[in-house]
C-alpha cells in the first residue's frame, strides 16, 4: 500500500533498525520503546489490522510467531517476554499495517493500563 509507514518500511523507503527478516516477515526496533528491547513485527503484506484476519492471511501470523521464538533466542529473551497487538482505536492502534509489539527486559505489569 503506498502511503503505508509499515510497507515504506518494508521496502526500505522509510530507514530502520531491522531486528529480523525473512520471506514473510519484517522485524525492526520501534522509534519510541516501552520496554529496554522493544521490537515491532509486521507481516510482509499489507493487512490492515487483526480484524483483517482470514482463512488467506493467517498464515503470516504463524509465521510472526515463528519469528518471535527466533527473535527471542537470538537476543536472550529467556527471562520473559510479552506480544502485543493493538487493534483499532480502542485498541490504541496508531499505524493501519498489522504488526505485533515484541516487549522484553524489563518485568511487564498485568493488567496494562
Ligand atoms: P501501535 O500504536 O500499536 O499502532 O504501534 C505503532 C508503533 O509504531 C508505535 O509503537 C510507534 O512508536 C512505532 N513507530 C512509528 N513510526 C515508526 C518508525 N518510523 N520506526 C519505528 N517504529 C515506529
Ligand atoms: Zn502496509
Amino acid at each position: 500500500m503506498d502511503d503505508c509507514l509499515f510497507c515504506k518500511i518494508i521496502k526500505g523507503e522509510i530507514p530502520s533498525k531491522k531486528v529480523y527478516e525473512d520471506n514473510f516477515v519484517y522485524a525492526f526496533l520501534d522509534i519510541e520503546p516501552q520496554a529496554p528491547f522493544h521490537a515491532v513485527i509486521v507481516p510482509k503484506v499489507h493487512i490492515a489490522s487483526a480484524a483483517e484476519i482470514d482463512e488467506e492471511n493467517s498464515m503470516y501470523v504463524s509465521k510472526i510467531y515463528e519469528a518471535v521464538a527466533k527473535i527471542a533466542k537470538k537476543e536472550n529473551l529467556q527471562k520473559g517476554f510479552r506480544v502485543v497487538t493493538n487493534c483499532g482505536e480502542d485498541g490504541g492502534q496508531t499505524v493501519g499495517h498489522l504488526h505485533f509489539h515484541l516487549l522484553a527486559r524489563r518485568y511487564l505489569q498485568w493488567p496494562p493500563g
